[in-house]
Formats: C-alpha cells, structure tokens, sequence
C-alpha cells in the first residue's frame, strides 16, 4: 500500500554483480569473439582462427601466435580489472592497444566456462587451466602447445535463461561472426585469419597476409565487389581543426547493393559511427541515380587525444572530437570522386 515503509536496501553479492557487468560486455557469442581476436592483436600475433559450435553457445575456440601469457599470471588472468595494458587513467589518453579494462576474459567466466592453453617463448611446454566465475579452477597444467595462445570458451550463457533462449530463438551468431573476421581482414591484411564452423574443413574467411588491401578485399568479398571500388584518401592538416587522414576504398557508379557494408577502422579499432555511415549513404544517394547502397572500408587516423575510447562497455562506438566538420570534409572528398568518376565514365562512353 501507499503508506508502507520503504524496503531496505542491501548490498548485492559479488557474483551478482560480476555476472550482471558480464551480460554487458559480453552481449552475444559475436561480442566474445571480437574481445578474443582483440587479445590475440595486442598479443602481436600474425595468424588468428576462430572455430564455433552452435552460432557459439557451444563453443568458441580462438587460436593465435602471440606471445602467450607468463605461467605467474595465469591465477589472475580471469579476475576482474586485471590488465597488462593499462596502469593509470591518464594512458587511456595514449593507449594504442585495443583492450585496456581487463574485463573481456572475465566476464566470459561469468558467463560461460572457459579453457586457455598458452605458451611463451622460450618453454618446451605450454600450460592449460579453466576458470570459473574469475577464478582458476585448478592449477595449471602443463601440456604441449604451438606458439601462442588459444582461448575456449564452452555453453555461454548457460547461466542466463533468458538470453540463451533469445539467442536460441532468433538467427544463430555464426554469420555476425564471419562478418567481424571479414572485417578484421580486410584491415589488418598483413596477418592471416581463418574463421570456420567447428570440425569443418571448409573456412568461411580465409586470408593469407602480404596481399595487398584490395586483394584482401577481393580474398574476403568476392571478385565482383573488388571490380567495383575506387581507392580513396584525404588528409587534413589545417591545425584548427583536427589533424586526421582518411583512407580507404568506396564503390562506383556499377556497384549494386541493396544493404550498405561499411567496414570501418578508427585508429585501427574497429568501430561503428552511425553519424558517418548516414553521411555517406546521403552522398551516394544524391550524386548517383541508381538506388544503390555503398560498400565503403575506410581507414581514419586522429590524434588519441581525438578520440574517446571509452564510451561504451564494448568499445564499439567512440565518440570524436569535431566530428561534425570530420564528417563534412570525408562527406566533400566522396562526393568529389563520385562526380569525377561517373563524368569520366560518361566521357569514355561518349567517345
Ligand atoms: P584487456 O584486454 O582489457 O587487458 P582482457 O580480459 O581481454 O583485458 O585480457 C586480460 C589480459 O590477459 C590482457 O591484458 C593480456 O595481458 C592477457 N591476454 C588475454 N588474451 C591474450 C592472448 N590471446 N595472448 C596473450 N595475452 C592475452
Ligand atoms: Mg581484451
């Protein structure tokens, strides 16, 4: 009733709260995925294959030829807020690598089971443990391992009805997956990636490094889509704005599509702007007659100071200083190749 007392307030357990934070770094099997391949770059590595059961709520296996973890750190390496990345708030203003707040592994514990197997350079053996809820289950076990790190995770979500049915019900993660690798790939073409359904022989993504870009992309999306592209590139020094190069590829007047993909790679995060994607649709739209959606990859270097980081719990949107005018210059540098581009076309057809 109205007039009833108020309740009391309690302090939550641990493993509430550490679970609840997990859901939310950790939303799907494709967000876990995107923390693990993010691991294995800052860990340096060449090569990255992802392997998934069941859209990844059976499991998601993530191998690489980095440089391993140190047998010492294994007890925390699950815990919550451990890192090797960061050490004071002021280089988060600096950082260069892609995780900082030691919370993907963590809360993949919370969530699912998880399994590393790593070895550093210079042991005849690796090392293999399982966590549970941020902590090891057992000591780590020695064990014969190539190069690098692979992290398993088992039944995410087993703990958490509710999303284990929504994503059950809806279409499995699998695709979202490929897609994130595709991306990964084309950006980073010097390394090798993989991305397969388990026990498969056949991969979905396979890239072989040393290619050049728009080979990536022809590798990943295909000979048709590659035909079409125009390399582009802006760089703006003008020192009252903001210092930034964009490059990247974009498609011409030919290229038909009814969804946009834009692969986009903020200071070589992988990142969303809604703001720029609608920028550059609205381009296209008005400078072609077709109704055709872009494929854009573009690559933009700020200063870090730039760019917030550190807006949202899975890194994916970022927030940039003068954005507005960033937008305006990229919006005027598409709009100019577009225009040049589709005269010369003209032009050719004419002669
Ligand atoms: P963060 O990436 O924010 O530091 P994570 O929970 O993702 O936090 O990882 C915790 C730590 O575990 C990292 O700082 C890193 O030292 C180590 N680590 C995780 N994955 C790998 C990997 N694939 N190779 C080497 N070290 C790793
Ligand atoms: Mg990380």
């Amino acid at each position: 009733s109205r007039s009833s007392s108020p309740p009391r307030i309690r302090r939550l357990e641990a493993s509430v709260v550490n679970r609840i934070a997990a859901g939310e770094v950790i939303q799907r099997p494709s967000a876990a995925v995107k923390e693990l391949v993010e691991n294995s770059l800052d860990a340096a590595s060449t090569s990255v294959s992802v392997s998934v059961k069941d859209g990844g709520l059976k499991l998601l296996l993530v191998s690489d030829d980095g440089h391993g973890i140190r047998h010492e750190d294994l007890p925390i390496l699950c815990e919550r807020h451990t890192t090797s990345k960061l050490s004071k708030y002021e280089d988060l203003q600096t950082i260069k690598s892609m995780g900082f707040r030691g919370e993907a592994l963590a809360s993949m514990t919370y969530v699912g089971h998880v399994t590393v197997t790593t070895i550093t350079e210079g042991q005849l053996h690796g090392y293999r443990v399982s966590y549970r809820d941020g902590v090891m289950e057992h000591e780590p076990k020695p064990c014969a391992a190539v190069k690098g790190t692979q992290i398993m995770v088992e039944n995410l979500f087993y703990n958490m009805a509710a999303r284990r049915k929504t994503l059950q019900n809806s279409n499995d993660d699998y695709p979202k997956i490929v897609d994130l690798i595709s991306r990964f790939a084309v950006h980073y073409m010097n390394m090798n990636f993989s991305c397969r359904k388990y026990g498969s022989n056949r991969a979905d993504v396979h890239t072989v490094g040393g290619s050049s870009r728009l080979d990536a992309i022809r590798t990943v999306y295909g000979a048709s889509v590659a035909r079409d592209l125009m390399e582009i590139s802006v760089s703006d020094d003008n020192p009252t704005r903001s210092i930034f190069k964009m490059e990247g590829f974009i498609s011409n007047s030919n290229y038909l599509a009814k969804k946009t993909t834009m692969i986009l790679f903020i200071n070589d995060r992988l990142v969303d702007c809604t703001a720029l994607k609608r920028a550059v649709e609205l381009v296209y739209s008005a400078t072609l007659p077709k109704a055709s959606k872009p494929f854009i990859y573009m690559s933009i270097n700020l200063p870090s100071d730039h760019v917030d980081v550190n807006i949202h719990p899975t890194k994916r949107e970022v927030s940039l200083l003068n954005q507005d005018s960033l937008i305006d210059t990229i919006q005027s540098a598409i709009e100019a190749k577009l225009m040049s581009s589709n005269s010369t076309r003209i032009f050719q057809t004419q002669v």
